[in-house]
């Protein structure tokens, strides 16, 4: 027994730490397939942001890149470059600079030495300064279209530098004419967004940084001979290159200062650029977690509606089953009760047929022992008349024989059926009276104390008279030997009416009913009295004489001991005509 609860509690924990890890199970590859999809969708979110942006760069660097050449074409630009009205070329360069959004525009020597710009009137003007160590003047110096990036060495802005070769009237090349575009203005824009951008050059430095603490460092190594090229150039001013902490070891993703990012790549159409656009990788997992979450609170919340469903189901149809349960154990109830009055039905059959053939015998019974036995009182009376002398011992005991005999058919013939009951008004009072008259000496000679108390002196019920009589001469008969033995000697008889029904009971002072029902007393034949005194008999009749007439006959044991017989008749109105 305790072996198999073991068993069952093993089984359950096992059940349990299997659904425990199902679930675990099933939460993780909700989470993997909801962060591929997210990955995905991020994806693609990325390349499109990413699209944009190179086309803002490359908008941005291609913007003025003819400036130069048309620039350079132009007559007053032709005559300052050898030397004539440099001062005028600076005010028109201001202006062209400002209409074209420029950072600025200056024209430089074959030396590099700036000659006329738009910056002039400007502090940090280029008038003066010389910058032939630029690759975008060497280009142009030696005849073709410059175009570079660099940190300003005036300035310390970045920008970038497009350049044409000037040619005088004998197209002999004389000066180098530059403009160079802002592009703080687009980092700054960035800076302002919450994307994160960079584009690194061809050697790996990042130029442009939505985050300003990664421009100017590497995303792979430099060389020493690269480096040195670059310090020459001055591309980077004073910025020493240091390293970016960037790794891109992941698939799709990079790792920048410890942050991870989507990343995608694209190149730029100009000098050799790429643009990185990184997305939010923490976004995705926060979705994935989402996700899980919602799918979690939503199977639990589907699994405590389907329990709260299936256990209300169940619930009605314990109540359900309660109900046939309780409807079944009534059914029961009332099938017994109906075989009960089956049975009490058949025993009054029974004592009815019984009764019946008892009331055939007795009359046959008391017609043929009536003539011997009053010829035998006869021959005795003539036996004393003739030997005049007093009784002989036989003759008196033939003479108390033949009493007794006489006794036996006179209780025979209370049994006997009448033949024609004619059914008829009775008064209940003339029932009394005579009943009372007929059993007075017995009564009287047993030393018992007779009342009576009619409360209904006008009584009448419907019925045989001398059949009620002998009803009522049986309860009063049945008193006296009650109280044989009792000191207190009464017999009460009371008459009232209840309702529509009239009840005349009889009261003793006798031994009582010993606790034996009304039902064992009317048995035939029980009888708690001495062989030739009762046949156990009257009751039964009783009982079956007041059912001929539609009453009944109750008994109860009084509170001060003895015995109360009640029959009970329905009354009948009489039509007074009076
Ligand atoms: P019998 O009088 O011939 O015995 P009954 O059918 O009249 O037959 O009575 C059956 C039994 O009921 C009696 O033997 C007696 O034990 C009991 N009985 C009847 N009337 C009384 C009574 N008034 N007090 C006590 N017992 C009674």
């Amino acid at each position: 027994m305790v072996k198999g609860s073991r068993q069952v509690g093993t089984l359950r924990l096992g059940l349990a730490l299997g659904s425990v890890v199902l679930a675990l199970g099933l939460a993780m590859a909700l989470f993997f397939a909801a962060t591929i999809v997210f990955t995905q969708s991020e994806m693609e979110r990325a390349e499109s942001r990413a699209v944009l942006y190179r086309t803002s760069v490359e908008d941005a660097l291609t913007r003025l890149e003819h400036l130069p050449y048309v620039l350079a074409q132009d007559s007053m630009v032709i005559r300052a470059a050898i030397g004539l009205d440099r001062y005028e070329l600076n005010r028109r360069f201001a202006r062209i600079a400002e209409l074209s959004d420029a950072e600025a525009i200056y024209l430089m020597d074959k030396d590099g030495l700036t000659v006329a710009a738009s910056n002039y009137a400007s502090e940090l003007t280029f008038l003066g300064q010389n910058y032939g160590f630029r690759p975008y003047f060497k280009t142009a110096a030696a005849g073709g279209f410059g175009e570079f990036y660099a940190i300003g060495a005036t300035t310390a802005r970045p920008g970038y530098f497009y350049a044409a070769p000037v040619y005088d009237v004998l197209d002999k090349l004389v000066a180098v004419l530059a403009v160079k575009v802002d592009l703080l203005p687009l980092t700054q824009a960035w800076n302002n967004s919450d994307e994160r951008i960079l584009v690194s050059n061809a050697d790996g430095v990042v130029v442009l940084a939505s985050d300003p603490d990664w421009s100017y460092r590497t995303l792979r190594p430099l060389d020493a001979a690269r480096r040195e090229e670059i310090a020459q150039q001055r591309q980077f001013g004073t910025e020493v290159l240091p390293a970016l902490d960037w790794d891109t070891s992941a698939t799709n993703t990079v790792r920048v200062q410890g942050e991870r990012y989507l990343q995608v790549a694209l190149p730029i159409s100009r000098q050799g650029w790429t643009l990185h656009f990184l997305g939010n990788a923490d976004r995705i997992r926060e979705q994935a977690i989402f996700t899980v979450i919602t799918a979690a609170i939503l199977i639990i919340s589907l699994t405590a509606a389907t329990f709260f469903f299936r256990s209300r189901r169940l619930r009605r149809a314990l109540r359900a089953s309660q109900e046939d349960r309780v409807r079944l154990v009534k059914e029961i109830e009332d099938r017994r009760a109906a075989e009960r009055r089956l049975e009490r039905a058949q025993s009054e059959l029974q004592r009815a047929g019984k009764l019946a053939a008892l009331g055939e015998l007795a009359a046959s019974v008391t017609h043929e022992l009536g003539q011997p036995i009053s010829a035998m009182r006869n021959y005795i009376v003539a036996e004393e008349l003739a030997s005049a002398a007093p009784a002989t011992g036989l003759v008196a005991k033939l003479s108390g024989i033949v009493t007794r005999m006489e006794n036996i058919t006179r209780q025979l013939r209370f049994f006997a059926a009448p033949g024609n009951e004619k059914m008829q008004p009775v008064a209940i009072s003339e029932v009394l009276s005579d009943a009372v008259n007929l059993t007075r000496h017995t009564i009287e000679e047993a030393n018992i104390e007779i009342s009576i108390d009619n409360m209904a002196p006008s009584a009448t019920v419907q019925g045989n008279r001398l059949r009620l009589e002998q009803v009522l001469v049986n309860l009063l008969r049945n008193a006296v030997p009650a109280m044989e033995h009792s000191d207190e000697r009464h017999l009460s008889i009371e008459v009232r009416t209840l309702e529509n029904e009239v009840l005349v009971s009889v009261t003793d002072t006798g031994r009582g009913l010993d606790n034996r029902s009304l039902e064992t007393l009317q048995e035939p034949f029980h009888t708690t009295r001495r062989s030739g005194e009762g046949m156990g008999l009257g009751l039964a009749i009783s009982t079956a004489i007041l059912k001929e007439h539609n009453g009944r006959l109750t008994a109860e044991q009084c509170d001060q001991g003895g015995a109360r017989f009640t029959m009970i008749l329905p009354l009948v109105e009489i039509e007074d005509n009076d």
